[in-house]
C-alpha cells in the first residue's frame, strides 16, 4: 500500500468496541489509522437493557462514554450515523461526510425481525438501544397515569411481550418486579395488571435446556406473567394484537422481542445475506470482499454441526478479539487465525435475584444463576474498561 492503512470500524457495540480496544493495544505506533464510527458518543450494555426498559434500573447505568474506553490519541472517534456502504469504492457514507478505508469492520448490530407480521413494525416497541428503552419506560408509566383518568380502559394496564426468547423472558421478569411498585405509586389494583408473553414456538427459550425452561416459566408465572406458547401473533394494531387462534387481546403496549435480523445496509450494499446477516468466512470476512469483516448481530457464524450460532454479546466480543488479531496480521502479511466460538455458558435473568443458567454441563437456578449473571457482567466491564469501569458500573 505504501501509506498507512486505514481501518474503519462501524458501530461501537460489543463487536466494534472490543475490536477497537484490542487494536489500540496490538498495533504499533503509526502502523494503521483507526477510525471508530458510532451513532452516539456512548457504548451501551445491551445485555442490561431489559432493566431500564422495565424501569428497574436507570438508563445511565447501561451506558459508558466511548471516550472512557478508547485512547483518542490512537483511535479517531467519529460520532455520526452511517447511511450507506459503498463497498465497491471502499467508502462508507455518513450523514455528514464520507470515509475511505482499506479495511472495514461492520458491527452495526441488529434490527427487529418481524417475519412480515402486519403492524408489528408500526405499532410495537423494541428493546434495542438506550433511546428505545427510555421510550418503553416512559410509555409504561404513562399507561398507569392514563388509566387513572379513564378507569374503564383496562387495556392501558395490559402489557404484551411478543417473543419468549432471552430478551422477552428477561424483560417480563423485570416488568413483573416493577408492577407492584407502579401499582403503589399510581394507586392501581394489582389484579387489574396483565402481562402476557406470547411465543409462536411450542416452548419458551427454544433450544434451551427443558428443565431450566420449566423452572423459568414457573418462576415467572408465580410473578404474574401469563404465557401463551405455540401461539403466533397474526397482527399487531394500535388496539393490541390478534392471535392466530382468532383471539384478540386489547393492549396499549406491545413490545416485540421475537427476532433479530442484520442491519439493512448490508443487503443494500449487495452482500449476500440470510435474514440480513452475512455468513462470514472462517476469518470473519465477507465472501465478496476480503478486506471487509462483519461482526456480531450483522454476521452469521455456522457451528461445526452446520447450524448458525444465535446472535449474542458473547459471540460478538469473541469475534471482536479475533477480528483485531486478523487485522493486525493482514497489515503485517502474517497468517490469519480462524474463528472458533467458545461457549462459556448462557444465563438468563428472571428478575431480581432469580435466573437460570447453563455453564458447561452445570445447570444453575435462583440466586446461584443470578450471581453467575453478575460475574459475566463484571467480566465484560473488566474486559472493556478494567477495574475503574467495574467499580463505576459493576453494582458491586
Ligand atoms: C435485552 C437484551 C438482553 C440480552 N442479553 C444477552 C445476554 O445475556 N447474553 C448475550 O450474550 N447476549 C445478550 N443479548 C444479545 C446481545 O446484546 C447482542 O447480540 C449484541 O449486543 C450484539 O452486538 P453487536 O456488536 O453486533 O451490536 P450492538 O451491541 O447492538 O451495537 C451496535 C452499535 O452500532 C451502532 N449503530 C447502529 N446503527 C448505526 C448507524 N447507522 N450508524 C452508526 N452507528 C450505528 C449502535 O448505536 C450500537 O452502538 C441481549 C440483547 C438484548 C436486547
Amino acid at each position: 500500500m505504501g501509506r498507512i492503512p486505514r481501518i474503519v470500524i462501524l458501530g461501537a457495540g460489543y463487536g466494534g468496541i472490543v475490536t477497537a480496544i484490542r487494536l489500540q493495544k496490538d498495533l504499533n505506533y503509526n502502523e494503521a489509522d483507526v477510525t471508530l464510527v458510532n451513532k452516539h458518543d456512548y457504548h451501551y450494555i445491551t445485555t442490561h437493557l431489559h432493566m431500564p426498559a422495565a424501569g428497574t434500573d436507570k438508563p445511565e447505568n447501561a451506558r459508558v462514554e466511548i471516550s472512557k474506553l478508547i485512547d483518542e490519541y490512537k483511535i479517531d472517534f467519529v460520532k455520526s450515523t452511517v447511511t450507506e456502504l459503498k463497498l465497491n469504492e471502499q467508502k462508507v457514507v455518513l450523514e455528514d461526510s464520507t470515509l475511505s478505508y482499506d479495511y472495514l469492520i461492520i458491527g452495526l448490530g441488529g434490527e427487529p425481525e418481524t417475519f412480515g407480521v402486519p403492524g408489528l413494525l408500526q405499532n410495537a416497541l423494541n428493546i434495542r438501544s438506550i433511546n428505545s428503552v427510555r421510550l418503553i419506560r416512559e410509555h409504561i408509566e404513562y399507561q398507569f397515569a392514563k388509566y387513572k383518568r379513564e378507569p374503564h380502559r383496562t387495556d392501558y394496564l395490559t402489557f404484551i411481550v411478543g417473543g419468549a426468547g432471552f430478551t422477552g423472558i428477561e424483560f417480563v421478569g423485570e416488568l413483573a418486579d416493577r408492577v407492584p411498585k407502579l401499582c403503589k405509586e399510581f394507586d392501581v389494583n394489582p389484579e387489574l395488571v396483565k402481562i402476557y408473553n406470547i411465543e409462536a414456538a411450542p416452548t419458551a427459550l427454544p433450544g434451551f435446556d427443558p428443565q431450566l425452561v420449566e423452572y423459568a416459566i414457573q418462576v415467572l408465572e408465580e410473578k404474574g406473567v401469563t404465557f401463551k406458547l405455540a401461539t403466533a401473533i397474526k397482527e399487531c394494531t394500535p388496539e393490541g394484537v390478534v392471535l392466530a387462534t382468532g383471539e384478540e387481546i386489547r393492549s396499549a403496549t406491545v413490545i416485540w422481542t421475537g427476532g433479530i435480523r442484520g442491519n439493512h445496509m448490508l443487503e443494500e450494499a449487495g452482500l449476500e445475506t440470510i435474514r440480513g446477516r452475512v455468513v462470514v468466512d472462517d476469518y470473519l470476512r465477507t465472501p465478496e470482499y476480503d478486506n471487509v469483516f462483519v461482526l456480531g448481530d450483522c454476521s452469521m457464524v455456522m457451528s461445526p454441526e452446520g447450524r448458525p450460532y444465535p446472535p449474542t454479546a458473547q459471540i460478538a466480543t469473541q469475534q471482536g478479539e479475533l477480528c483485531s488479531y486478523n487485522l493486525v496480521a493482514s497489515i503485517r502479511n502474517a497468517p490469519l487465525k480462524k474463528f472458533s466460538f467458545h461457549n462459556r455458558g448462557v444465563v438468563a435473568s428472571l428478575g431480581r435475584r432469580q435466573a437460570i443458567g447453563l455453564v458447561g454441563n452445570h445447570k444453575l437456578t435462583g440466586r446461584k444463576a443470578a450471581w453467575m449473571k453478575k460475574m459475566i457482567d463484571l467480566r465484560y466491564l473488566y474486559m472493556i474498561g478494567g477495574i475503574p469501569l467495574v467499580v463505576k458500573k459493576g453494582k458491586l
